[in-house]
């Protein structure tokens, strides 16, 4: 994990960034090609709650929440996160969510950035965070295009 000094935060306006490569804190590929959301490879992850589990794909346009889930989780219960690979757990260890105190988890990106959100059912708080670095930040402008930021 990159110091705070290294990292810098995008606000990003919802619906202009797709998650393409996120990966489990072991680098495990999480995208699903075989099952888009908005015509994106979504996110693949193992959810569980009160004993229950089933695989669970989110939303890759980030700022979007159409995530598609096997097992209903109740709307406001905390569900716990993991590879559905490796299975190991999304989870962070410290982190909490601004919004609800509940725990969040992190989604690794290519380059050191990962998304952080919270694992809240229906708590919609997420944050996108990009490594500092000419590459990264260069991607980033070539992605989204410079006219979202005038
Ligand atoms: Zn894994
Ligand atoms: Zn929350």
């Amino acid at each position: 994990m990159p110091e705070m000094r290294d990292r810098v935060e995008f606000a990003v306006p919802p619906g202009q960034i797709v998650v393409h490569r996120a990966t489990c804190p072991r680098g495990c590929p999480l995208m699903a090609k075989d099952h888009p959301i908005h015509g994106h490879p979504s996110i693949r992850v193992r959810v569980r709650h009160e004993g229950r589990t089933g695989l669970l794909y989110l939303d890759p346009v980030y700022g979007s929440h159409d995530n598609e889930s096997e097992l209903e989780v109740p709307a406001n219960a905390i569900a716990e996160l993991s590879c559905p690979s490796c299975g190991t757990s999304l989870r962070h260890p410290e982190m909490t969510c601004a919004l609800c105190a509940a725990p969040m988890f992190l989604l690794h990106l290519p380059g050191g950035g990962f998304v952080e959100a919270c694992l809240r059912n229906r708590c919609f708080q997420h944050r996108l965070h990009v490594v500092t670095g000419e590459q990264v930040m260069q991607q980033m402008f070539d992605r989204i295009g410079m006219d979202s930021f005038l």
